[in-house]
């Protein structure tokens, strides 16, 4: 999957493994100087881990892009209420689709 974060495109990998950041367990993982976002399926056990995940990954990335340092404890709420939000409004989406 890939994801457009302003002039950036990143590319999203499902890792079927544990990974880690600073010696601690994590869901995933970003790198914004090769714009990639990883996702460990071996530590998100539901759909919904992996979609909070992944925007998660891209509040971190996102944030760099705009110059922002985001805290990680905003980073984690505003991941799973943006993440939930989009999952229970489909016409939010549909409106954000590009034609
Ligand atoms: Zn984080």
């Amino acid at each position: 999957m890939k994801i457009k974060i302003g002039m950036l495109e990143y590319e999203v990998k499902f890792l079927d493994k544990k990974l880690e950041f600073d010696g601690d367990k994590v869901f995933g993982q970003v790198d914004e100087c090769v714009q990639v976002i990883k996702i460990s399926t071996k530590a998100c056990k539901t759909d919904a881990r992996i979609r909070q995940t992944v925007l998660h990954e891209v509040l971190h990335a996102a944030g760099w892009y705009c110059g922002i340092d985001l805290p990680e404890p905003e980073v984690v709420a505003l991941g799973n209420v943006l993440s939930d939000m989009l999952y229970e409004s489909p016409g939010l989406l549909d409106l954000h689709r590009k034609k």
